[in-house]
């Protein structure tokens, strides 16, 4: 399998599946990797960790970086090829603009915690679709968020990338429930038991038991809300919702979510 970073090296995977990543792959990733061979058309992942969707106090310089090892988690689970361009490539001027979907801008989520978030990663995500020329792009349910973004941001572009089918895929845990992610390397063992709290949360019944139950195992949360899921607005009675959750263990920022059942 191939690694490439200039993008006339990806004119032969026009029309591919697509999984776009930040690296330090992990089985959540994989799972969008063999999401995406089920189209039966090339896979292309891309590795870059876009300095644009971090703030200045966040872990960009330290964000785990493991391109060898991530080419062969990607090549193992079906990819054909690792597209791994630089900033140069990806910003080559400084005035890109996107023009941010509701779901960047208005559930008061991610948006709020993180401004200057999604702006990032659209730029990015745009950038790599122009590049890429996907027929289809995989988006792991992990960060529902970002996808609704996504998905919003490639039907007000619909004329930009006509063909583009935005495909979500599940939630991937550890055995434990803890959501996979690349910054659980950074969990001491005892933060990781505290972690769990945060699965456990998801399934509280009231969004003030589950700011309990994460204040009882002394994480720091940020959100812990129930929300419709197509909008992230306040449930709305008889539509789908959805519990997301965002704390901090000790520096390290956590995500999650998952289905509820609406019984209101
Ligand atoms: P990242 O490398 O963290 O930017 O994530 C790249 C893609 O992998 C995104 O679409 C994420 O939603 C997805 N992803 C990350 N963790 C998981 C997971 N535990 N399960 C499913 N997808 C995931």
């Amino acid at each position: 399998m191939d690694i490439i970073s200039e993008i006339a090296d990806l004119a032969q995977y026009e029309n591919c599946a697509f999984v776009p990543t930040m690296g330090a792959l992990h089985e959540g990733h994989l799972s969008l990797i063999r999401e995406a061979k089920r189209f039966h058309i090339p896979v292309v992942v891309s590795i870059f960790v876009n300095p644009e969707q971090f703030a200045p106090h966040e872990d960009y310089e330290t964000y785990p970086k493991s391109l060898d090892q991530d080419s062969r988690f990607a090549k193992s689970a079906g990819a054909d090829v690792v597209f791994a361009p630089s900033v140069e490539t990806m910003y080559p001027n400084s005035n890109q603009t996107i023009t941010l979907p509701p779901a960047a801008t208005e559930p008061q989520l991610e948006d709020a915690c993180r401004p200057g978030h999604f702006r990032g990663v659209c730029l990015a995500v745009a950038r790599l679709f122009d590049l890429v020329k996907p027929t289809a792009a995989i988006f792991g349910e992990k960060d529902y968020q970002q996808f609704l973004v996504i998905h919003q941001m490639v039907q007000q572009y619909k004329e930009r990338w006509k063909n583009l089918h935005i495909i979500g895929a599940p939630n991937i845990r550890d055995d434990d429930g803890l959501a996979m992610s690349s910054r659980n390397v950074f969990l001491t063992t005892d933060q990781r038991t505290q972690a769990l709290a945060i699965h456990q949360a998801l399934n509280e019944p009231t969004e003030k038991k589950m700011v309990e139950m994460l204040d009882q195992h002394g994480l720091d949360v940020e959100y812990a809300v129930i929300r419709d899921e197509t909008t992230l607005l306040e449930p709305v009675h008889g539509k789908p919702i959805r519990a997301l959750i965002a704390a901090k263990v000790g520096n390290v920022r956590l995500i999650d979510n998952c289905v509820r059942n609406n019984s209101s």
